[in-house]
């Protein structure tokens, strides 16, 4: 066995209100707590007096008078989107009408040609950002810069934003502290979600703020862990094969059986992500929706 995921817990979450993390960071709080937001989607602002705001959520009314009463008297002049899932990006259309500010984001959703179920609360397909935004593009405002980096994995458009002046990085979902993150193919891709963190690990952040959950100190041990559970992961799909030929269905129990059934949908999802990892290692195959090891 792998080491256990060091998660980190989220105290007191209180929807609403305005937590003013470091000096340059604030925090609201949607409410749309559940299985996969955890607490709620965390909207950042950023700055003072000239703000930016870091993914402003679903459309949800109570969310966006908080928000504005967060910025009250203050100018948003930057809406920068971690990547384009329901909980995330929506908001930035009404946010923009009323502030004018320009939206940031790598591009549009994906779209999946074959249909695939959708999971989490699914992809914005409205969302074209203002300014496209590329890896180690630097957007600047009056008292903050930022560097973006792309994140592949958990969608291909998936961005963090590295605030050098606090060494901080906005997350988004692709490093959580409260849960591993839903690799959902097409879209979200395991190799290159594993390639995403491999990346933060040559990176010297010294805290990140993901959309859900607390702020993480002293990140890479997690995302040490996260690597390894995701290997280990591997390990438990291979050993579940055995000699058999089975099907994903018939798979998902067995590997994920200390995984809350209301989870499973999603967690089907993620195995496939590994499934197709697997194949192109060259570890499984499939035949006629069975897999076996080669
Ligand atoms: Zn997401």
């Amino acid at each position: 066995m792998a080491e256990p995921i060091p998660f980190v817990k989220l105290a007191d979450p209180v929807h609403g209100r305005v937590d003013q993390l470091s000096p340059l960071v604030r925090r609201v709080i949607a409410a749309n707590p559940g299985p996969f937001t955890y607490t709620g989607t965390g909207t950042y602002v950023i700055g003072r007096g000239q703000v930016a705001v870091i993914d402003p959520g679903p459309l949800d009314d109570a969310h966006l008078s908080a928000l504005f009463a967060a910025v009250e008297g203050e100018t948003v002049s930057h809406i920068l989107i971690t990547h384009t899932h329901m909980d995330h990006s929506p908001a930035a259309a009404p946010l923009k009408a009323i502030t004018g500010a320009r939206t940031y984001g790598y591009g549009p959703h994906e779209r999946a040609s074959d249909g695939t179920a959708l999971v989490e609360e699914g992809g914005d397909m409205a969302f074209v950002p203002d300014v496209v935004v590329r890896d180690g593009d630097r957007i600047t405002g009056e008292s903050w810069a930022f560097e973006a980096v792309h994140t592949p994995g958990h969608t291909a458009n998936h961005l963090c934003f590295a605030l050098s002046k606090e060494l901080a990085l906005f997350t988004g979902d692709h490093v959580m502290g409260w849960s591993t993150t839903v690799i959902s193919p097409p879209d979200g891709d395991m190799q290159a979600y594993l390639d995403s963190l491999e990346k933060l690990l040559n990176r010297d952040d010294a805290i990140y703020y993901p959309t859900h959950g607390a702020p993480v100190v002293d990140p890479k041990p997690l995302i040490r862990a996260l690597i390894a559970h995701r290997h280990e992961r591997e390990e438990q799909i291979i050993s579940a094969l055995g000699d058999s030929a089975l099907d994903l269905m018939s798979l998902v129990p067995i590997v994920y059986a200390a995984v809350d059934k209301r989870l499973h949908p999603a967690a089907a999802r993620s195995m496939l992500a590994h499934m197709i990892r697997l194949q192109q290692t060259g570890r499984i195959v499939c035949e006629d929706g069975r897999y076996r090891t080669s």
